[in-house]
């Protein structure tokens, strides 16, 4: 199925990394009155593959700006669709850069102490937010293939770190209390 010159090709490809995570600065480039630039997919916010969310994300990219577009009544000028789209999807952008950051910090190396730290951590909430169902959510990576926002995501893995951080101080001062009361 594969040409020999493909498969030369491919056989003497050099690996090469993936660039980190970056998002340009507006979503909006160039606006002037009468229109200006929408930046979608991968040139607005890109970042390694390992969540598979890249596709997902351009295709709300797209999907937000239809609604904006349907949604903003015959007499909207370019300029004001533009604006509401940024208005509408910067916060949701802002959340996937930092699922992506927490995403590729958590799968850096499986036999290194940072990996092995973000495994236990995945097994942690995984456990508990079944048992402690709506207090505790699951890890990010769980929670992407879930239909919500990526804001609600990282709202969801905020609150979580949140009450485990309690939940450990708490935990952690009982022997102290112990020891006090003795
Ligand atoms: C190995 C790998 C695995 C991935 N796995 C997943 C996954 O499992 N799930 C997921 O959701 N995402 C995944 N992604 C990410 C996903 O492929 C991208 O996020 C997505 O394709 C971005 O779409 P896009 O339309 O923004 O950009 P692209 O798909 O990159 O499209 C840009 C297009 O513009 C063209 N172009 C560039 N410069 C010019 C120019 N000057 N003139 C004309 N045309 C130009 C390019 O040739 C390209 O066709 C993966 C990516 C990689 C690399």
């Amino acid at each position: 199925m594969i040409s020999k010159e493909s498969m030369n090709n491919f056989v003497q490809a050099r690996e090469s990394t993936y660039g980190g995570v970056r998002r340009v600065g507006s979503l909006v480039g160039k606006l002037g009155e009468t229109g200006g630039i929408i930046v979608l997919g991968d040139a607005a916010h890109s970042f390694p593959p390992d969540l598979g969310q890249g596709v997902n994300a351009v295709f709300e990219d797209v999907a937000v700006l239809a609604h904006v577009m349907d949604t903003s009544g015959n007499h909207a000028s370019m300029k004001e669709i533009i604006e509401a789209y940024e208005a509408q999807r910067a916060a949701d952008v802002d959340a996937l850069m930092r699922i992506q950051t927490l995403g590729v910090s958590m799968s850096a190396g499986r036999t290194s102490v940072l990996g092995r730290l973000g495994l236990l951590n995945k097994l942690v909430r995984l456990v508990l937010s079944k048992i402690l169902r709506g207090w505790i959510y699951p890890n990010i990576s769980e929670m992407v293939v879930e239909d919500i926002s990526y804001s609600e995501i990282m709202r969801r893995a905020d609150v979580t770190t949140f009450r485990l951080s309690i939940a450990a101080v708490i935990t952690g001062s009982i022997p102290l209390l112990v020891y006090l009361l003795q």
